[in-house]
């Protein structure tokens, strides 16, 4: 039985004798002798267990060794690049989380670079030579942007959630409306924060209306909060009701139970001017009277990964002294992107402009055509049929569910590899490009490209539908 896979891997040659091979000395100068040995024991390894599986052709005399050394190079060469790479994203989808969600402005890549590479004034007051807070650099801005007493900021929203109920309500309970008990994503589900907190959730109405009423009857004295938590990664139409969060916050105040508001991705521009629906704004929550407002850093922000949390100063007071404070603080280079992104905030044109995320939203439709059509230009003399159509994008990150923003495609048929190729050699490449497969076409979406990456896009466009087209046929 074993007679039939012992010749060839016999084939293979030994360890040390592909080590030896004069062939070998240019790798192991440039990689150093131990690496370029794991490297061929891991390729030895992997080749024995693809000819016992059956699953590569017996090489011919002599091919084994060119072919081991060539995967020993290609397995160095990945292990020497970064896996945390730059990519583009031509998906249409502008806050990918997958991709990173937000692209910093060009201040805040600058900021965080600065802060980076030096010293800073992270937690000193340089008029004084005291020692201060680092949460200064942000407090103020989001004072004076949203009208909330005091601000304050963590490692990201479900962090800000999560510290708000253990501030406020560990030991107590929490109502929350049904329709309202979501997840949002990666295991983050309300009820389970609301337990893990350490508070009780106390569910009122049903999963499409509640009253004003049902909270009302809802509040004991072991109530501690009234959380409401925006609904952002989907909507329940028809038959639904629920009150205002002023009527909310009036309830609330006449009992002495704050109101927390999880806002998700948080406005701070009104986003309808602009043609979107409406995603909640920071601005409406401030004016209903939420105590503590929560909201994310880098969804409709378009800032770094964070948390925000603004609110009336008492209430923000305790956050801050609670011990879990120190457990999500955020680090400085976060603090220097988030403080450039919302410097844009003072002027909205600044904001539209310079924010990657609202420049994308706000993108008008000839602009977006336009670039579809360098793009389309840029393609034009490869083996590919390039056709531009009408499209949607979308939002994506938990923000305005729904929206379908028209764009315009540029949708790619490749001649010569096929379509899952395509986007595979475009996907390991550098930089790594993500458009969306339909069928027997790559849809490109320059909505959520940027001017300056499309020739690049275009250039790995080039290389991928050229480069070793039999390949394909091999793999598939
Ligand atoms: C996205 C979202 C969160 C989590 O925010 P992160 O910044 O991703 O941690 C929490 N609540 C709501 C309503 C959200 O939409």
């Amino acid at each position: 039985m074993s007679h039939d896979f012992q010749s060839p891997l016999r084939q293979i040659p030994k360890i040390d004798r592909i080590l030896a091979d004069p062939k070998m000395s240019a790798l192991i100068d440039r990689f150093g002798v131990s690496q370029v040995t794991d490297a061929v024991r891991q390729t030895v390894s992997d080749l024995r267990a693809q000819v016992l599986a059956g699953t590569v052709p017996p090489h011919a005399n002599g091919q084994v060794a060119d072919a081991v050394r060539e995967s020993v190079r290609e397995r160095l060469e990945a292990a020497g690049r970064r896996t945390l790479r730059p990519a583009i994203n031509a998906t249409g989808v502008v806050l990918h989380t997958g991709l990173g969600r937000a692209v910093l402005s060009a201040a805040a890549v600058e900021a965080v670079a600065e802060t980076a590479r030096g010293h800073s004034l992270l937690e000193v007051d340089p008029e004084s030579g005291e020692r201060g807070s680092r949460l200064s650099h942000i407090a103020g801005l989001l004072r004076d942007l949203t009208g909330a007493e005091d601000a304050l900021v963590v490692n990201n929203n479900a962090a800000a959630v999560f510290l708000a109920i253990g501030a406020l309500a560990a030991g107590r309970e929490v109502v929350i409306a049904r329709g309202q008990l979501v997840e949002i994503g990666g295991a983050f589900r309300i009820p389970d924060v609301i337990r893990s907190a350490g508070a009780k959730l106390v569910e009122v109405g049903t999963t499409n209306r509640v009253r004003i009423a049902d909270y009302a009857d809802a509040i004991t004295d072991q109530t501690a909060l009234l959380l409401r938590v925006h609904p952002s990664n989907f909507r329940i139409v028809g038959f639904t009701e629920e009150p205002g969060l002023d009527e909310l916050c009036a309830l609330g105040r006449q009992l002495g139970i704050p109101v927390v508001d999880d806002l998700g991705s948080g406005a701070l521009l009104d986003l309808t001017r602009y043609g979107l629906t409406a995603e909640p704004t920071v601005h409406a929550s401030v004016a209903a009277g939420a105590e503590v407002i929560t909201f994310s850093g880098d969804k409709l922000l378009g800032g770094p990964q964070a948390g925000l949390v603004i609110g009336a100063r008492e209430m923000i007071a305790r956050l801050k002294r609670h011990p879990l404070m120190r457990v999500l603080r955020v680090d400085k280079l976060t603090l220097a992107a988030l403080e450039a992104t919302l410097r844009h905030y003072r002027d909205e044109a600044s904001a539209r402009r310079e924010i990657p995320t609202l420049a994308a939203l706000t993108a008008p439709a000839e602009e977006i055509r336009g670039r579809a059509e360098r793009l389309a230009a840029l393609l034009e003399s490869l083996p590919m049929d390039i056709e531009l159509e009408p499209g949607v994008s979308q939002v994506g990150g938990g923000s305005l569910p729904g929206e379908e923003l028209p764009t315009t495609l540029v949708r790619v048929k490749p001649r010569k590899v096929s379509v899952t190729e395509l986007a595979r050699r475009l996907r390991v490449g550098e930089p790594s490009i993500w458009g969306r497969v339909q069928r027997n076409s790559l849809l490109l979406d320059p909505r959520t490209v940027r001017e300056e990456e499309l020739t690049e896009l275009a250039h790995s466009l080039r290389q991928a539908v050229c480069a070793g087209a039999t390949t394909a046929e091999e793999r598939e």
